[in-house]
């Protein structure tokens, strides 16, 4: 059932009501945590987690593994409450390159990169990426080595890119290298 963000929401809705009825939360408590959720959702979150994984290889496979348990690890979450997003990060190597698309609607790490940009939901980015990745990158000035794989995204499954480390970062602490890190570069459209 993906990319049911109708029926989640109604879902959502129909528990909210529920919880309302029994006293447990009234709407404006909802409202504020709403507002706290949009307040810590920015691109910012991405960035650390990048570095860490960049710093602590350990860490790096954790991610891999299982990234909603470790991003947990620097005091980081998927949000939303309820129901809890899946986050797959995809590594960046020489042969691979990650890119991360919504083809249905506009689903997209919130939590870790906050709101979508312009492009990411529109039409032309949706369907193009998936049949010329290529092209697609090519407008936005990139040409990356290897081939590259494209991951759709769902109300349920949310991507995260993980770039190559630039080889001239060597020695850097976590605060540089998360400042190296770009938002389009964790959706796979910009190198780092
Ligand atoms: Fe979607």
């Amino acid at each position: 059932m993906s990319h049911s963000d109708a029926s989640i929401a109604a879902r959502v809705r129909h528990v909210e009501a529920l919880l309302e009825e029994r006293g447990l939360v009234d709407a404006q408590e909802l409202d504020r945590a709403l507002e706290a959720f949009l307040a810590n959702a920015k691109p910012a979150n991405g960035k650390r987690i990048v570095a860490r994984a960049w710093a602590d290889t350990g860490f790096k496979a954790r991610l891999l593994e299982n990234a909603n348990t470790a991003i947990e690890e620097i005091g980081l979450s998927m949000g939303g409450g309820l129901q809890q997003q899946t986050l797959k990060v995809v590594e960046n190597t020489p042969e691979v390159h990650n890119v991360i698309v919504c083809t249905l609607c506009s689903c997209y790490p919130i939590a870790l990169l906050g709101p979508s940009p312009a492009w990411y939901k529109s039409p032309a980015y949706r369907s193009r990426v998936v049949r010329d990745p290529r092209g697609v990158l090519a407008e936005f000035g990139f040409d990356p080595e290897g081939e590259i794989a494209v991951w759709d995204a769902s109300a349920e499954t949310r991507y995260l890119v993980l770039p190559r480390r630039p080889a001239a970062t060597e020695g850097w602490d976590e605060q540089r290298l998360a400042e190296a890190v770009t938002r389009n570069g964790l959706i796979g459209t910009a190198p780092v």
